[in-house]
């Protein structure tokens, strides 16, 4: 069963000249995979940061774990908010394993437990202890540098893991290999991971549930599958027109990348057909299409995993 770990209860930023945040409601189920997205200025990062507590409302009242966030000893919070920048900000003079243990130490952790967290964590996002650990940041590519950034993050077994894009500076097989390791840490960790994009795709990808935001209001939460078919409004609708972003492939090349599953249903489309109006079709349920190895059923992830290789191509 889902339990609620963490409410918006009618949340207003007022700042002098604008609002940020206008009466935002909204509930994340425990160790979710929760994304923000929405169009640059709409609140994401705001309703990020008030969940550690760098930003406070100007009213209204956020709960985590049916307690206010206002009622937590502040240093106490923030241990239990593990927090990934997008700039990925390693400390310079660090080795990677004194970077990654950098709140441990503050915790007093014994230097040998630190170590050994570190070396856990490395191994864990596939970059060998032995040639990882000792190395400075500098001597790290951009994707090397934010693997260090998320586990950082997790180091210390934060409850929740805020992400504000922290891959939209990264080329597109790096934001792809990156996607797919954050993937497998959810699945890993049972954390709950709360994660700010401005990219539709990228929200689709990761999502198990997403909010859509516009100029500080929810214009939708749901399910990627629920605001693809039933978007609640012309913003939603417009925002996540998969068609527009897709290439001209064909529903052919997908199926020869081995997408989809084998299926004894008739077939609903053409393999000829281009991937965009697969996207359009896919709207109204999973697609079937013939293949020379019998019948496949393609559904909306199908596609955007695709999507996401071709950008890395
Ligand atoms: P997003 O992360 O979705 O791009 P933000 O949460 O950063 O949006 O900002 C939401 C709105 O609040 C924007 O209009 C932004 O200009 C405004 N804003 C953010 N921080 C401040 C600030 N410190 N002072 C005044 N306005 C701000
Ligand atoms: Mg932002």
């Amino acid at each position: 069963m889902e339990v609620d770990m963490i409410e918006f209860r009618n949340v207003t930023k007022q700042y002098a000249h604008n609002q940020a945040l206008d009466r935002l409601n909204l509930t994340i189920p425990s160790r979710d995979f929760f994304v923000l997205v929405g169009p640059s200025g709409s609140g994401k990062t705001t309703t990020l940061k008030m969940l550690n507590r760098l930003i406070e409302p100007t009213d209204g009242d956020i709960y985590f774990d049916d307690r206010r966030l206002i009622d937590y000893d502040l240093k106490q919070l923030r241990l239990q908010m593990g927090y990934v920048l997008q700039n990925i900000a390693l400390f310079p003079n660090l080795n990677i394993q004194d970077n990654i243990a950098i709140q441990a130490e503050s915790l007093g952790w014994p230097r040998k437990r630190r170590i050994e967290r570190a070396r856990e964590l490395l191994a864990q996002v596939d970059l060998d202890p032995d040639q990882y650990a000792t190395r400075m940041p500098s001597e790290l590519s951009g994707g090397e540098q934010q693997r260090v950034g998320i586990i950082r993050a997790l180091a210390i077994k934060p409850k929740v893991v805020l992400m504000d894009e922290p891959f939209s500076a990264l080329d597109p097989i790096s934001r792809k290999q990156l996607q797919d390791l954050v993937l497998r840490l959810h699945q890993e960790l049972k954390m709950t991971f709360v994660f700010v994009t401005h990219d539709m795709h990228e929200a689709l990808r990761l999502g198990q549930h997403i909010a859509v935001m516009r100029l500080g209001h929810i214009q939708q939460v749901g399910t990627g599958e629920d605001i693809i078919r039933h978007p609640a409004n012309d913003f939603v609708r417009g925002f996540f027109q998969v068609e527009n972003a897709a290439r001209p492939d064909a529903i052919s090349d997908l199926v020869l990348a081995g997408y989809g599953t084998a299926t004894t249903a008739t077939t609903s489309i053409d393999a000829a057909a281009t991937v965009n109006e697969l996207a359009a079709a896919l709207r109204q349920g999973p697609v079937v299409v013939a293949t020379p190895d019998g019948n496949r059923q393609l559904q909306i992830k199908d596609l955007l995993d695709f999507l996401a290789t071709k950008e890395a191509d």
